[in-house]
């Protein structure tokens, strides 16, 4: 079915097909007529009338030249008093005076404008009248005599189509024809087959049914339109046409060939019909007429067909894109090369304020641009005529209430068929929200530069892609090089330790939108190289894009040098405890075996204190071999490698427990352990670390109650996190932390044999394996030491 205001608009364009039916009309009443019971000018009135119609025209006049004089023959639409001014037009300014003269059609689309007026006695009269537009086309006989004039007048100004003025000439043909033979009914009809051949050659079909026998003829173009083979008559019948009728649409059709029969008005349809060859549905208008040919004849149905599926299609095309012109959130504008507009969509409307009514007619200058821009305009005329597209053109136009907008502007050229430049269809975007959105970016920027100023720190800024955007006053000093010698690779390589590796760090960070972070040395304009610590973060739109990298770096030299000089004096330090533990095992061995030798051999010949004597220097022998011992594992934790595979920490549980065999056996210890994980530790380590925590649960204990000792382990985000829990004597909270620290004890080694390194092997495996010890205790219920390893 066919949307309303589609098939309005169809009816509309139909004029065409109405007019031509109206003269259709008249020339086969005409035709049918016998000519003798008819005078010439009742003909010639027919003819007129037809040609008012096929036209468009309101009024028109026949005049015949008899004489000196114009006779009015025929007359429409017109009073008495023009006819009088009419009859004496070939001695005053007049189209058809002029068309006489010329011996040729004289169209005048404007009596306002046109010359043949201007100035002239017959305007004001024309006025009067309420002619605006005039066509004369003068009648020649068949042997080229002028016998009159046959003139059309229009309401409005008014350009004919060439395809009307080619059907005129037919009708002016055919009254000429009339006058010069007085005529006759062959002629007549002839006059009939003309204009049903032109109508065909525009691409009309006709047809001419009789309604007592349904039976008729159709032109060959309407058995092509309904998909027929013309047969050498031209026969056909009304089943025939009404057989093709889309049975969707029949209803309706029926309903408007009812009514035309009821009321004696056209009937006019737009349909679907289905070609009788080939099944192609396709949409065709027709407009027909019941006429009865002489009083008591059957009834004729007579009329024009057209096939408007194309006009249908791109009339939805239409409709689907002025759909989307209204939609869009962009002003959508058309003008013509004078830059008067022609359309405006919703969007400008929004935008500009005014509606569609108050904008189009209006020039673009005129209604939008500031009076400080109206330069702009002639330019882009001037661009569009050489058929240039303007392309995101950023201005301001003016709105209804006066306020500025920033718009961006994409303006391109609109042909016609023939590829002229009529005018141009534009674009308008509200960029307003952007640009205050850029301007307020920019005083940010403008912010962070001042601050960026004003602290100790060398800074920054780079774009997405880390390319250097700003560095800040400090850096210029520090280095002498501005922004664009920094942006410079060889300027800044020569700024940069070539150990330090700062370039491909710094790509890789920019790489994987990772904050950056290094500390590196910068060479001073002094030729001098201090720490720094550089850092870089990338800076995020709300969509995650990385859009900037804020970068500092911090002088961190003299703490760099501390940090240093520091780790070397710890290195020597370690280095100094290995090689004299290492060194004193030897002598303290000899200490320890000669002791030894001494009691067993002599401490019965010793008495008295010698005897005690004797006894602690053994015992101190032992002692210092522990220590010296425990020192010596201490001092080599951080020598011991790290594995590249993960261990089995089962086994390492296992190996401690073993060591620890004694110390269980004689304290009646029980220990439990959960089922441990895989861990990418040193198994020595782990090893040391069970055997100290553990031993240490086991040497704690309370008198008298025997070690219960749990070793648990749960995995808490990316670390694993062990437990060590036994029922011993526990420490105070004030100790907690204290134990950790190397020959740190709570008690005389009377009551509890050690070294207070234990504890400290166990902080020292731990962090060089990025982990966490710490103890959780109440005094007197037992402890529970907990270790934190990555996973
Ligand atoms: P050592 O055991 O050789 O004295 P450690 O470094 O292993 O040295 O321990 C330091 C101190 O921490 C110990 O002297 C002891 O006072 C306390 N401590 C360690 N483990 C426990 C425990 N399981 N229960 C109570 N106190 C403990």
């Amino acid at each position: 079915m066919i949307e309303p205001e589609l098939t309005e608009q169809g009816y509309r364009s139909n004029d065409r097909l109405a007019r031509d039916l109206d003269a259709l009309t008249r020339m086969h009443a005409l035709s049918t007529r016998q000519l003798g019971a008819h005078s010439l000018e009742s003909l010639l009135e027919e003819i007129m009338h037809a040609a008012v119609a096929i036209v468009g025209a309101e009024m028109g006049t026949l005049q015949l030249i008899e004489g000196d004089t114009l006779r009015i023959v025929a007359h429409a639409g017109h009073q008495p008093p023009f006819l009088d001014f009419f009859r004496a037009a070939e001695t005053r300014d007049s189209v058809c005076g002029a068309a006489l003269k010329q011996g040729c059609r004289v169209v005048v689309e404007d009596v306002e404008s046109s010359p043949l007026f201007a100035g002239s006695p017959s305007l004001p009269v024309l006025h009067a009248a309420g002619v605006r537009a005039v066509q004369s086309t003068p009648l020649f006989s068949r042997k080229g005599k002028m016998l009159g004039v046959l003139t059309t007048q229009w309401r409005t100004p008014h350009a004919p189509r060439e395809p009307d003025l080619w059907r005129l000439d037919l009708l002016a043909r055919q009254a000429a024809d009339l006058i010069e033979s007085s005529a006759n009914s062959d002629l007549l009809r002839t006059s009939e087959e003309y204009l049903k051949l032109a109508l065909e050659a525009a691409g009309m079909g006709t047809w001419d049914i009789d309604m007592l026998t349904e039976r008729g003829h159709w032109s060959r173009r309407h058995f092509e339109l309904l998909g027929y083979q013309p047969n050498p008559g031209n026969h056909a019948s009304l089943h025939m046409w009404r057989s093709r009728v889309h049975p969707e649409d029949l209803e309706k059709v029926d309903l408007a060939l009812r009514n035309a029969h009821a009321t004696g008005q056209s009937y006019a349809s737009e349909h679907r019909i289905t070609r009788a060859d080939n099944g192609e549905v396709r949409w065709i208008a027709e407009f027909g007429r019941y006429v009865r040919p002489s009083p008591g004849a059957a009834q004729h149905f007579i009329g024009i067909s057209v096939d408007i599926t194309q006009r249908i299609q791109s009339a939805r095309t239409s409709l689907l894109l002025s759909a989307i012109v209204d939609s869009s959130d962009d002003a959508i504008i058309s003008k013509n090369l004078d830059g008067v507009i022609t359309s405006w969509n919703k969007s400008a409307e929004r935008l500009f304020g005014y509606s569609a009514a108050e904008a189009i007619g209006q020039t673009v200058a005129a209604l939008l641009i500031p009076a400080d821009r109206q330069d702009e305009e002639p330019n882009i005329l001037a661009r569009l005529a050489r058929g240039e597209r303007v392309d995101h053109f950023e201005t301001r136009r003016r709105r209804k209430d006066g306020t500025l907008l920033d718009i961006s502007l994409t303006i391109s050229p609109v042909k016609d068929d023939q590829g002229r430049i009529m005018g141009a269809s534009k674009i308008a975007r509200d960029i307003t929200g952007r640009k205050r959105a850029e301007a307020q970016l920019r005083l940010s920027e403008e912010r962070f530069r001042h601050l960026a100023e004003v602290g100790p720190q060398i800074i920054w800024l780079s774009g997405a892609e880390g390319e250097l955007e700003f560095v800040n006053q400090r850096w210029v000093d520090y280095s002498g090089l501005d922004l664009e010698a920094t942006k410079d690779p060889a300027q800044i390589a020569s700024r940069l330790h070539p150990e330090d590796d700062v370039f491909a760090h710094w790509q890789r960070c920019v790489a994987a939108g990772k904050p950056f972070e290094l500390e590196a040395r910068l060479r001073g304009k002094d030729g001098q190289f201090r720490w720094f610590m550089m850092r870089s973060v990338p800076v995020r739109d709300e969509r995650g894009n990385v859009q900037k990298w804020f970068g500092t770096s911090t002088d961190i030299h003299e703490n760099k040098l501390l940090q240093l000089e520091l780790k070397r004096a710890n290195q020597d330090l370690e280095q100094f405890a290995y090689s004299a533990s290492h060194d004193l095992q030897e002598p303290l061995r000899s200490v320890k075996i000669f002791s030894e030798l001494l009691y067993s051999r002599y401490s019965d010949k010793v008495e008295g204190q010698a005897s005690e004597f004797l006894a602690n220097v053994r015992e101190g022998a032992v002692r210092m071999e522990m220590l010296v011992r425990d020192l010596l594992t201490y001092t080599q934790t951080s020598k011991a490698d790290k594995p590249a595979e993960p261990v089995d920490s089962n086994a390492a549980f296992q190996t401690a427990l073993a060591n620890l065999q004694g110390a269980v056996a004689e304290t009646s210890a029980t220990i439990h352990c959960d089922p441990l994980p895989w861990l990418p530790v040193n198994s020595t380590q782990l090893q040391q670390l069970f055997l100290n925590l553990i031993g240490n649960a086991l040497k704690y204990h309370r008198p008298g109650v025997p070690p219960v000792v749990d070793v648990t382990v749960r995995q808490e985000n990316r670390n694993w996190i062990f437990s060590v829990r036994d029922n011993g004597i526990g420490i105070e909270p004030e100790f907690q932390e204290k134990i950790f620290g190397l020959f740190k004890r709570l008690h005389t080694r009377e009551e509890y044999s050690g070294t207070g390194i234990g504890l400290a092997i166990c902080q020292r495996i731990i962090e060089r394996h990025n982990g966490r010890i710490w103890v959780e205790s109440q005094p007197g219920e037992g402890s529970t030491f907990y270790f934190m390893l990555p996973a």
